[in-house]
């Protein structure tokens, strides 16, 4: 684990790596889906992204973790469209559906700007992976102040080795998702059949390169490390206890975990008979006392009656 880089170290590393992060759209293998497009001529694959970025939004967010929000609230930027397919995704008007705006890097740049200026923490790329060249891109071309932020990498942890080894040094904060630990409802409910040896391999790879979360003790915001989440899904589809043995295994006690119990049913499972409903404390107060009994030490746990998003 290095320590914490400058804001020019930052910039030359991303213009030194940012070739790279293009070329791997050639014969895109930007996820773990590798489905070889060339993403530079217009093609698309399972993410439906050709080398232009869409943007949803970006916001002043103030439903991350309280070290990621603080008293101003996290600058994330939400591209349109994903890696992962969840039938069940509170997003999908942009995640699944596509709705955004498309914008050039320099365009891009000036909202990150703007969010900046407003006093955020952070710049927050929230599903980020099949967009990240162009992300990069726009960052390159944010004003200096917007470029000492600290930078978070939001995610479904579904990465490659590659795209994180460039990534190395560039990202501060990383925030994956642990969302399942068997592959059959992964396939089912996200389209990912191959969910949890790669998102193990991701998380792993992510801790080595940044460590435990650090906290600035003045201002009690993270400037460091990762976060992993977990969101709870009804009867147990997330697989819940297996990924927290997993990550208490794996990663150690003192790793911060965030446990979600803001489900609801969204997109396609309106109506569905195992997913068409919210968890019930029967279904959450058993995975907080497995946190505890595993002596996990730095524990996010949402209130039930939140159902805001994070
Ligand atoms: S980023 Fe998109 S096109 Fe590239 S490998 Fe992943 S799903 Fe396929």
């Amino acid at each position: 684990m290095k320590n914490k880089i400058t804001s020019e170290e930052r910039r030359k590393l991303v213009e030194e790596r940012l070739p790279y992060f293009y070329k791997m759209m050639e014969s895109c293998r930007l996820c773990p889906r590798k489905c070889g497009v060339n993403r530079l001529k217009g093609e698309k694959g399972f993410c439906r992204t050709t080398d232009k970025i869409k943007i949803a939004s970006w916001a002043q967010h103030h439903g991350e973790e309280p070290p990621i929000t603080g008293q101003n609230g996290s600058g994330a930027i939400f591209p349109s469209c994903c890696t992962l397919a969840c039938k069940f995704c509170q997003n999908f008007p942009f995640s699944q559906l596509d709705n955004g705006v498309f914008m050039t890097p320099q365009e891009l740049a000036k909202k990150y700007d703007y969010i900046a200026k407003k006093g955020v923490h952070n710049i927050n790329f929230v599903t980020p992976t099949h967009v990240l060249p162009m992300l990069l891109d726009a960052w390159l071309n944010a004003k200096p102040e917007t470029q000492k932020l600290p930078l978070v990498y939001n995610c479904s942890g579904y990465e490659t080795d590659e795209v994180l080894d460039l990534l190395d040094g560039i990202i501060d904060i990383y925030l994956p998702d642990i969302k399942y630990s068997n592959n059959k409802p992964a396939g089912q409910l996200s389209s990912c059949g191959n969910y949890v040896e790669e998102n193990r391999r991701t998380l792993k790879k992510m801790f080595e390169q940044v460590g435990l979360l650090q906290i600035d003790e003045n201002t009690d915001l993270a400037t460091k490390g990762m976060i992993i989440r977990h969101l709870i899904l009804p009867n147990d589809l997330a697989g819940s206890k297996d990924s927290l043995k997993w990550i208490r295994s794996e990663l150690g006690a003192d790793i911060n975990v965030s446990i979600m119990c803001q489900y609801f049913p969204a997109y396609k499972v309106h109506g569905d008979p195992v997913l068409g409903r919210e968890i019930t404390a029967d279904e959450y107060m058993p995975v907080l006392e497995l946190v505890e009994e595993l002596g996990f030490n730095n524990v996010l746990a949402q209130d039930p009656t939140d159902r805001g998003g994070a």
